[in-house]
């Protein structure tokens, strides 16, 4: 199996019931599994490495979900996974009930695509029904082309997915821009992030001033390394949000969370003489390896002033946060004397690498089977079933379980999955993110 690392994803959205898991079952590629054969069972997002004729690409359904506003939590996370899907999308199926009509949600949703800017293709679902003249002309009102479908009797899927295709390969090739991998370098002011941008580009490109904060816009350059292109960003650092006051601090937290969502690498640089990482650090790290699933290099500079006290404190903390600190690369280094500057540039091309990799369907598979007969896992004292794993996607390593319940599986379930993979192969730096599909019949 080999699956491209930059293959167009399509995501369908909508709202609950109009037929999106019905369409994306049809598309799906796998036949044997269904991701919801009862309504509701698992919310969650399902990816498929799919194709239609030998064009091949990422078809993703938001979920039963409403992407409007929600004060309930659990639906606000949905809305914010569904919101990322959407902005990582190529192309976008937004899907109404044609027997219905638009409701005051799919208008809100419309309003919410134009907004991002996608390719839209609004599909009309239901067409089995007698539709009436006055939906068609409502749904034509919302300006993007319109696909009348039935996904259940599986009437113009063909002329829908014809057009998708075809605008895929509109999909131009790409800028250098977009083949470059993206690196971002964050952290708090005065840290060193442009001492060692300087380093990296090797050229002066900004002063650095012995004042904090000298740096206040993002920067970017290109560096090829390895004749890869690697986009380095550079951007104002951050504080602790508590203390934020001034609006000016206020952008430059926004412009780091911005960066993360940018990148694929992002590079938090510390200043190892505080000894240890202040709670915004560990959150930042958090936030762009467990939720934004970019790979993370903490960085630990100004070891020319670390103390032996200043180690005995950081591995104190290590030991609080292993979960987080044992997952990420780490490297000690010194803009000032240079020590281990050298090793950056190899470290954040290895981690590239391992955001590539790739394992097949039954290594994977039997891999997990064998680590959860040794150790089964269990909810509310029932054994969790597994039927197999699937790799669908690389950067960030993407796989998609399919499981008996899938809501049983939480983070300590997948975190058990995790762990054995990354006891296994080398991983460290890189996000692994599962999906969850329910077993067909199951
Ligand atoms: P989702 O919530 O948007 O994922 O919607 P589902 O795919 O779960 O579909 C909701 C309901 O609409 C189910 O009962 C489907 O069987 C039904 N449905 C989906 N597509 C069609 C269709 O083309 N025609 C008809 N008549 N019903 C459909
Ligand atoms: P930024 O605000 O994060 O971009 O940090 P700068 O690159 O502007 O660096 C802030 C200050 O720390 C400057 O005075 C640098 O000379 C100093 N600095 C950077 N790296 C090191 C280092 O490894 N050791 C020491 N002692 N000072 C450093």
């Amino acid at each position: 199996m080999s699956i491209h690392k930059q293959l167009p994803i399509v995501v369908i959205v909508g709202r609950v019931n109009v037929g999106k898991s019905t369409l994306f079952n049809r598309l799906a590629s796998d036949a044997h599994t269904i991701a919801y054969d009862t309504p509701g069972v698992t919310r969650d997002m399902v990816f498929d490495k799919t194709q239609w004729q030998n064009c091949a690409f990422i078809l993703a359904d938001t979920g039963g979900i409403s992407i409007t506003k929600t004060k309930d939590p659990i639906e606000q996370e949905i809305r914010t996974k569904a919101l990322d899907a959407l902005q990582n999308a190529d192309i976008v199926l937004f899907m109404i009930d044609g027997a219905i009509g638009l409701t005051p949600e799919d208008h809100d949703i419309a309003k919410l695509l134009r907004r991002m800017g996608k390719k839209i293709f609004l599909v009309v679902n239901k067409t089995d029904y007698a539709i009436t003249k006055e939906h068609i002309d409502e749904g034509l009102s919302l300006g993007f082309p319109l696909y009348g479908i039935s996904a259940t009797h599986g009437r113009g899927i063909e002329e829908l997915m014809n057009a998708v295709i075809k605008e895929i390969e509109h999909i131009e090739p790409g800028s250098v821009e977009d083949h470059a991998y993206r690196v971002a370098i964050i952290g708090k002011p005065n840290v060193g992030k442009s001492s060692l941008m300087n380093m990296l580009l090797k050229k002066e490109r900004s002063i650095v001033a012995d004042m904090p904060g000298t740096t206040r816009e993002a920067v970017s350059d290109f560096v090829t390394f390895y004749q890869e292109d690697i986009k380095l960003t550079d951007t104002p650092g951050i504080r602790r949000k508590r203390g934020v006051t001034h609006p000016l601090e206020q952008l430059m937290v926004k412009s780091a969370l911005r960066a993360i969502d940018a990148a694929h690498i992002v590079i938090l640089v510390v200043d190892g003489s505080e000894g240890v990482l202040s709670d915004q650090e560990i959150k930042l790290a958090f936030y762009a390896f467990e939720e934004k699933h970019k790979a993370v290099i903490i960085l630990f500079n100004k070891q020319d002033l670390v103390t032996d006290e200043h180690k005995a404190l950081l591995e104190q903390q290590s030991l609080l946060y292993d979960h987080l600190l044992d997952k990420v690369a780490k490297l000690s280094i010194s803009c000032k004397t240079g020590k281990n500057i050298g090793k950056i540039m190899p470290l954040i091309h290895e981690v590239w690498e391992r955001m590539q990799f790739q394992i097949s369907e039954t290594e994977l598979t039997m891999f997990f089977n064998e680590q959860l007969t040794r150790r089964p896992l269990y909810k509310n004292k029932q054994a969790l079933t597994f039927y197999r794993a699937k790799q669908i996607r690389v950067a960030p390593i993407t796989i998609q379980l399919t499981v008996g319940h899938p809501p049983y599986w939480e983070k300590t379930q997948l975190g058990f999955l995790d762990n054995q993979l990354r006891s296994k192969y080398t991983l460290i730096g890189v996000p692994i993110v599962f999906v969850l599909r329910k077993a067909f019949g199951k």
